[in-house]
C-alpha cells in the first residue's frame, strides 16, 4: 500500500485528482447523452437504452459517494466500539448478495466483544469494502470467513475468500486510487479503506494466490491502549 507522501504539492495533488474525476465522469455522461438522443427519436422509449443510463447514472452516483467519504475523514467523532458488531452489520448487508451466488458468509470470533477506539460509520465502509470485494471476486458456491481475534494489545480481523486470487500485477497496485480491474469498478474502495484504518492507526496486509483466493487481515489497536503509544512497536 502506497506510503502517504506529507508535505506534497497539493495543488499538483488536487489538479491530477479532479483530472481523475472528471475522466471517470466523462465516459458514462457521454454514454447517457448519446442514449438520450436516440431516445428522441422515438415515441416509446426502448427499455435496453433506459436501463443503460440507470446503470450510468449508478455508476455515478457510487462514484460520487465515494469520493464524498474521503473528505468526511476526521477522528473528531471516535469511541469505543465493538468489531464484532460492526463485522455482523456489514455481513448482513450483504447477505442477499453472498446468497445470489450462494456463497456462505461466516463470521467466528475468539471473544465476545472486540473493542476499538473509532468512528462506526468508517470501519464499517472498510468491512463493507472488503465483503464486497471479496464477493466479486469469489465464484458460485464459495466461501467468504471473517474472523476476530484478540491478540492482546491489538484486534485482528481476517477477510478470507476462495475467490480468483490476486496476480502480482495487481498486488503492487493495490490501494492506488482509481485502480481497478472491474469494467464498472470504481478502484477506490481499498484507497479510502487504507486511509480510514491510517486514521485508526491500524494495519492492512494482503496475502493471495491466484484460484486459491485472498486474505484480508487488518489490526487495530485494542480500546484500552493509551492514546499515542504505538501497539506495533
Ligand atoms: P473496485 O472494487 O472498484 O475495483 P477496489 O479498490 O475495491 O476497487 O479494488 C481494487 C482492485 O483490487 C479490484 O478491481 C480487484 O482487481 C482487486 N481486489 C480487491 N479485493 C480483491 C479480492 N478479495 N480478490 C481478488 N481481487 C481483489
Ligand atoms: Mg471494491
Amino acid at each position: 500500500f502506497p506510503k502517504g507522501k506529507k508535505g506534497n504539492n497539493h495543488l499538483a495533488m488536487l489538479g491530477q485528482l479532479a483530472a481523475q474525476i472528471l475522466h471517470e465522469v466523462r465516459n458514462p455522461l457521454a454514454s447517457i447523452k448519446g442514449f438520450i438522443q436516440l431516445m428522441e427519436h422515438q415515441t416509446v422509449p426502448n427499455q435496453d437504452y433506459l436501463k443503460l443510463v440507470s446503470d450510468e447514472i449508478n455508476y455515478m452516483e457510487g462514484l460520487t459517494n465515494d469520493i464524498l467519504s474521503f473528505a468526511r475523514l476526521d477522528n473528531s467523532s471516535f469511541s469505543t466500539l465493538d468489531l464484532q458488531k460492526i463485522a455482523q452489520e456489514s455481513l448482513f448487508l450483504f447477505s442477499n448478495l453472498a446468497d445470489g451466488k450462494r456463497i456462505k458468509l461466516e463470521l467466528s470470533s475468539d471473544k465476545a466483544t472486540h473493542e476499538v477506539k473509532g468512528s462506526s460509520v468508517q470501519l464499517k465502509q472498510v468491512f463493507n469494502n472488503l465483503i464486497k470485494n471479496a464477493i466479486e471476486a469469489t465464484p458460485e458456491k464459495g466461501r467468504i470467513t471473517l474472523t476476530l481475534r484478540s491478540l492482546g494489545n491489538m484486534q485482528q480481523v481476517r477477510i478470507k475468500d476462495s475467490g480468483t486470487g490476486i496476480p502480482e500485477n495487481v498486488l503492487a497496485n493495490l490501494g492506488r486510487p482509481f485502480f481497478t480491474t472491474k469494467s464498472r469498478g470504481t478502484g477506490l474502495g481499498l484507497a479510502i479503506s487504507y486511509q480510514i484504518i491510517q486514521a485508526h492507526h491500524g494495519r492492512m496486509t494482503v496475502q493471495s494466490s491466484p484460484n486459491q483466493g485472498t486474505v484480508f487481515t487488518l489490526n487495530f489497536p485494542s480500546a484500552w491502549i493509551e492514546k499515542g503509544a504505538d501497539p506495533f512497536f
